[in-house]
């Protein structure tokens, strides 16, 4: 029977990359394991995988009757839908623990660095299994986008140590190269959907009963997204009123190293005091705020007291 790994839903270079990684790892080692992915590729996916020349991943959203290994979250809510009708076998991640639950003992391999891409490099030296140059080099794109190129506070040593090696096996010099390619491919907003802009990285989370879900568009500059934010604030009205009590979008500045974050919510004061900051209009700037997992979201939890 094989083995399905899959990413969270709204797929991110790092779930999608993961996959692969975990996958390529356990077929290394004699078992039949399959990467999958929840949906199709964000343009920096898209090009990450043309540019290390590896097939995208088939397309899973329902677990029903599969066995499955997590990559890159390890909740319920980022999960293929039926999660409870299929079995999770492993879960590798670098997210706070999320509230999947198993019946047997299963590999569960979460590290608190910067992408799960760092946590395989580690679980590839543990396996003493070689790193294909092309795996490592979707690896190294993970940590680089995940880091926000080493720029996020969730990056750590590790990461750092883990880019130094994945380079060498994947045959990259320019790092910085690479991550600035990849800002251009997801930074070239102009035209798309608002709708699609706000679901390219978005995760909903339960923070004491109230559905929050935040988006986060990573820029070079804010002026790309100056001209949708009226449309980029009715798709997020629109998503509230898919029985949401918050719609927070991060728009985040990679070169200013801050967030202008929108806020569509029921309390407003609520997400002011997570912050501590004040509303102008929709939103507010946030020196700083580059990470959603390691800034946005404890603060959220703490104000709606998780
Ligand atoms: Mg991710
Ligand atoms: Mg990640
Ligand atoms: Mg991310």
């Amino acid at each position: 029977m094989s083995v399905y790994v899959v990413g969270h839903k709204n797929p991110d270079t790092d779930s999608v990359t993961a996959a692969i990684a975990y996958a390529e790892l356990m077929k290394a080692k004699g078992n039949d394991y399959v990467a999958c992915m929840q949906g199709a590729t964000n343009p920096e996916t898209a090009l990450v995988l043309e540019r290390f020349k590896t097939p995208d991943p088939q397309i899973l959203t329902d677990a029903t009757d599969k066995q499955i290994a997590l990559v890159d979250h390890s909740d319920i809510a980022q999960a293929p839908d039926n999660l409870s009708a299929g079995e999770v076998v492993a879960i590798v991640d670098h997210h706070k623990i999320g509230d999947v639950t198993t019946n047997n003992p299963i590999l569960f391999c979460a590290m608190p660095v910067g992408c799960s891409g760092t946590v395989l490099t580690t679980l590839y030296q543990m396996e003493g299994v070689e790193i294909p140059a092309n795996v490592a080099g979707l690896m190294l794109s993970a940590i680089l986008s995940d880091t926000v190129n080493f720029k996020s506070p969730t990056c750590t040593d590790a990461d750092k140590a883990a880019v130094e090696t994945l380079k060498k096996i994947a045959g990259v010099d320019d790092t910085d190269g690479l991550f600035m390619d990849m800002l251009k491919a997801k930074s070239a907003i102009e035209g798309i959907p608002a709708i699609d802009l706000l679901n390219r990285d978005y995760k909903d989370f339960d923070m004491n009963g109230k559905k929050v879900g935040v988006g986060q568009l990573e820029l070079a500059t804010l002026d790309q997204a100056a001209p949708m934010r009226d449309d980029l604030l009715k798709a997020m009205q629109d998503a509230k009123a898919d029985g949401r009590h918050t719609v927070l979008l991060m728009l985040t500045d990679v070169v200013k190293e801050g967030t202008d974050l929108m806020v569509v919510s029921d309390d407003p004061a609520i997400i002011e005091g997570a912050f501590g900051g004040k509303l102008d209009g929709v939103s507010m700037w946030i020196e700083g705020m580059m990470s959603r997992k390691k800034q946005t979201v404890p603060n959220l939890q703490n104000a709606f007291g998780c």
